[in-house]
């Protein structure tokens, strides 16, 4: 535990010094209950995520999506922010950070307490229709789902990080979806799918925070996907440092200077009560 000790202590430092942008990952969640696409040792499991392809052509598939992100929802929407979530706020509040990169769309961040969040991936508690725009509320659906549906009760299910559910073909029949209530047009979670690009808005404002960062910090993500990839490569390329906590491997390992590979939870809050005590002696 010293050689970790060490690390996390080099990074308190790190974090004292402020201007941190957090790009932060599924490995953020997991100790809320919400599983990883990627264990420890960074193989992808079998679920296939939905791709926008998919959900928007093939009316199967949408329904097939749509029962088994309603079998999900009540995982996810039933997750608490935990004491990585609660550190990152924490930091946010002491003025630590530039800003705050996720590419969760479980919203726990918010839900610990931190402001402005970048949601690189969307979020699956906003529902937007695909035909008119109109925004609503997963709670919302939901209830119309449950109405909709009121003899769907599958057994337990293993659950993805985007909120669906391993579900066996056989238990979709008659699972009836829903549609917007203010023009009948397709409804979909308001989350990017496989296949689809994260908004411009989006990433030029990351990219804008990345840019004035005096540290980039990723948490729990093992950086396999592209979106978030990016900014680590920005940040290597323009010189800024880049620290990981993350539990297992990691594609940004060429790009960091310091690698804690230890759970959030636990590494998280010891860095904010290292760097309270710091301000709490300052001031
Ligand atoms: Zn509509």
């Amino acid at each position: 535990m010293s050689y970790v000790q060490g690390r996390v202590d080099e990074l308190a430092g790190w974090v004292a010094e402020g201007d941190v942008v957090v790009l932060s990952g599924a490995g953020l969640s997991t100790e809320s209950g919400i599983p990883d696409y990627r264990g420890p040792s960074g193989v992808a499991r079998k679920a296939t995520p939905m791709t926008y392809q998919a959900f928007t052509r093939d009316p199967i598939a949408r329904r097939r999506y749509w029962a088994r992100s309603h079998l999900g929802w009540r995982t996810i929407g039933d997750a608490r922010p935990n004491d990585g979530h609660r550190a990152v706020a924490r930091l946010q509040e002491l003025g630590l950070l530039r800003g705050i990169i996720t590419q969760n769309v479980d919203g726990l961040h918010q839900a610990g307490g931190a402001r402005d969040v970048v949601e690189l991936h969307g979020n699956l508690a906003r529902i937007a229709c695909l035909d008119c725009g109109a925004p609503s509320a997963r709670a919302e659906l939901e209830n119309r789902l449950r109405q909709a549906n009121p003899y769907f009760a599958p057994g337990a299910a293993e659950i993805n990080p985007d909120g669906d559910a391993e579900l066996d073909d056989g238990e979709l029949d008659g699972f009836r979806t829903v549609d917007c209530t203010d023009c009948g047009g397709m409804l979909k979670p308001d989350v990017v799918y496989f296949g689809e690009t994260v908004p411009p808005g989006r990433v030029s404002r990351s990219f804008e925070l990345v840019a004035g960062a005096r540290t980039l910090l990723v948490l729990g993500s093992s950086l396999t996907v592209m979106s978030g990839r990016r900014f680590v490569l920005r940040a290597a390329k323009d010189g800024i440092r880049v620290a990981i906590v993350n539990q297992g491997v990691t594609r940004g390992e060429p790009y960091a200077s310091l690698i804690v590979d230890a759970p959030l939870g636990e590494v998280m809050p010891q860095v904010a009560r290292h760097v309270s005590a710091l301000y709490a002696v300052e001031t």
